[in-house]
């Protein structure tokens, strides 16, 4: 039962991820708390299961949800992120190709529904570790789902999506029943920083300011020099920007300045979502946010309100980003809250 309950929530997210565009056309887009993070995974299933060896042990897995990144040790594998669980199972099957090492970690960047919703198959062979607050996100979603969809349900309503009433309704429905026990929250969380030490690698993880939520890390492959950015990087790719998750565009801001400053030129850079790319990739998404905000405040200045900025607002070099349409206006929104 437990089990059913849990498969059929994280469908649901899969399926949500496909309706969310139209939900959010309704007059009142709120980002969810929760689920409504698989909303910016936007690759088909076509494209589930492609691996692509990377530096020092490191591979980058591409899937449904937000990118997985695995490193192969001596003794021992380590995971970043395990996406959904109905393809998890997939996900194992493709890394034990590559090594048949025991998978004895599994790192959560932040606490999306596209990025935590294979734990529940990791957690029965590996320690699952992430920030303080992924866990506290976790064990809140009922409670925020409760507070929250009701009025997305209603706004789907009005605005004659279906399929997305049904996927929300049937997410309330979920966290109505689910039981604290059943969500599949990391037992081991840090505040800060932490190191894991596997063969002669050191993996580093770094909580960042808040940006795309109040939870996310990256994790730092220092000998191989691949760094996963979780959804701190959205390359090529409109961001999802989680405000009721406790993220910042303006946070974005530092919480990539501090990572450049951290990081080699030349390292490998695995973002949550677009393909594999390098230092000037997280430069370059550091320029849209600033360049997003820039046009916030500007508008502020002119005295424009919210509603006329949002309407108007376009930034042409980067109308060929995936999910321009359906995400660039809630970013605009969001930016403009935050230009003073
Ligand atoms: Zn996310």
């Amino acid at each position: 039962m437990k089990r059913t309950t849990l498969a059929a929530v994280l469908v649901l997210v899969a399926i949500f991820s496909r309706t969310a565009a139209g939900a959010q056309a309704s007059p009142a887009p709120k980002p969810s708390p929760t689920p409504a993070g698989a909303d910016h995974h936007d690759r088909q299933p076509a494209d589930v299961f492609r691996v692509k060896p990377l530096s020092g042990g490191v591979y980058a897995l591409y899937g449904r949800g937000g990118n997985i990144g695995f490193f192969v040790g001596p003794d021992a594998v380590l995971v970043v992120d395990s996406q959904f669980k109905d393809i998890a199972p997939g996900i194992v099957a493709e890394i034990k190709k590559v090594s048949d090492k025991p998978i004895k970690f599994l790192l959560n960047t932040h606490h999306h529904g596209d990025h935590v919703g294979g734990n529940e198959v990791f957690r029965q062979f590996a320690m699952i570790v992430a920030h303080d607050n992924v866990r506290k996100r976790m064990l809140a979603s009922p409670a925020d789902i409760l507070r929250d969809y009701p009025a997305r349900v209603e706004a789907a309503k009005k605005a004659g999506n279906e399929q997305a009433v049904k996927a929300l309704s049937e997410q309330i429905e979920w966290a109505k029943k689910v039981k604290v026990e059943e969500i599949p929250a990391l037992i081991m969380t840090f505040d800060s920083e932490l190191r894991i030490h596997i063969g002669d690698e050191t993996i580093q993880v770094w909580h960042l300011p808040p940006a795309h939520t109040d939870g996310d890390s990256v994790v730092y492959f220092e000998k191989a020099k691949v760094l996963h950015m979780g959804d701190d990087l959205f390359h090529k790719v409109i961001p999802f920007i989680d405000i009721a998750g406790g993220g910042s565009v303006k946070g974005y801001l530092a919480a990539l300045d501090k990572v450049v400053a951290r990081v080699p030129g030349d390292a490998v850079v695995i973002p949550g979502h677009g393909e594999v790319t390098d230092v000037a990739g997280i430069k370059a998404f550091r320029q849209y946010i600033a360049d997003l905000l820039d046009a916030a405040q500007k508008a502020r200045a002119a005295g424009k309100s919210k509603e006329d900025f949002v309407k108007d607002v376009d930034l042409p070099a980067y109308k060929d980003y995936q999910g321009y349409k359906d995400r660039f206006k809630a970013n605009a929104g969001s930016a403009y809250d935050e230009a003073k």
